[in-house]
């Protein structure tokens, strides 16, 4: 009989799923056996190697985008603290303490639908200084829909990495967000990659979408070629239109997790915002095909401390 584990073994053989798979397996399989097997093909074609990433807000809130889940939003109505960029040397001494800590990668992420010129200086002159003063840790960046002169000046600035999520699947990004588009998306990722930068791009679970959408959203990143897929649980935010959702139970937020291990078997899936939605900061979602995550705190939402990190996936067998 063809089972998750039949498949699981057929990954990490060398086959890959498409669009054009009868993905019902994945959705229908008992979900110890399908997160069992996630692992497997995890342990398989990864190894024990996690990748913990920190970000800092570097400008929050007044973004003219409608993204109906964000706090940051102009037309949404949240409390998050507004401010404009942050001065260089907060920046760099958040940086400073991560690097210590041990994180892998830094990132600065800005609200708004791209940088003002002004801003861009600001943040390449941060990243060019966090590069020569902590070369162990590798900077990302997310500052929206950028040019391609932008990325050749953050690569040139030490940026390895550019992060532009998807969101969703194509079919659900309108009823998301209707001031850009999944093409916008694409067509930035596309830039991103042409200058050189590796690119981060994932989404956002529970957000009112069908699991086909969940299915839909990884087979793209999966032909897009992305290494590094966040994934973040909808933790509904109070002021924005989808305030009154109920937020994923810890069995869906697993199955995803598998789902997406099966699909991008040689990824770096990432638990980003949600994970304390589940018992022991997401433990189990690192035994269900998840292999990376975002440490310290999240942008709008409290995260997980970057010790109690360290140490429980240090226990848990992953070399960080
Ligand atoms: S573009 Fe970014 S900051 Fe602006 S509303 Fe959308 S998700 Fe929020």
């Amino acid at each position: 009989m063809y089972d998750v584990s039949s498949l699981a073994d057929g990954i990490i053989s060398g086959r890959r799923l498409g669009k054009g798979d009868d993905l019902g397996l994945l959705l229908e399989a008992p979900l110890d056996s399908l997160c069992e097997s996630a692992d497997r093909i995890r342990k398989a074609l990864c190894g024990d190697k996690f990748d913990l990433c920190s970000i800092i807000n570097g400008k929050s809130g007044h973004c003219p985008e409608n993204c109906r889940f964000c706090a940051q939003s102009a037309h949404n109505h949240t409390d998050i603290k507004e401010y404009p960029f942050l001065d260089e040397e907060a920046i760099v001494s958040e940086c400073r303490h991560n690097a210590e800590k041990g994180v892998h990668r830094f990132s600065i992420v800005t609200a708004g639908r791209t940088l003002s010129d002004g801003d861009f200086e600001k943040a390449a002159a941060a990243y060019a200084r966090m590069h020569r003063e902590f070369p162990q840790i590798k900077l990302c960046a997310s500052h929206g829909l950028l040019t391609s002169g932008q990325f050749a000046r953050l690569k040139e600035c030490g940026v390895t990495t550019y992060h532009c999520n998807i969101e969703t699947s194509r079919r659900n990004f309108p009823n998301i967000c209707t001031t850009h588009t999944f093409d916008d998306k694409l067509e930035c990722i596309g830039r991103a990659k042409a200058s050189g930068l590796n690119v981060c791009s994932g989404g956002i679970i529970g957000m009112g979408e069908m699991w086909e959408d969940r299915l839909d959203m990884a087979l793209t990143l999966a032909e897009l070629g992305i290494r590094s897929v966040p994934i973040n649980a909808l933790r509904p935010i109070k002021g924005t239109p989808l305030e009154a959702l109920t937020p994923l139970t810890k069995e869906d937020i697993l199955r995803t997790a598998a789902i997406f291990r099966f699909i991008l078997p040689d990824a770096f899936v990432r638990f980003a915002a949600g994970r304390n939605t589940l018992p022991l900061s997401g433990k189990e979602a690192f035994l269900s095909g998840m292999n990376a995550a975002i440490t310290g705190d999240m942008l709008t939402t409290s995260g997980n401390g970057i010790s109690e990190d360290v140490d429980m996936l240090g226990k848990m067998g992953y070399e960080v």
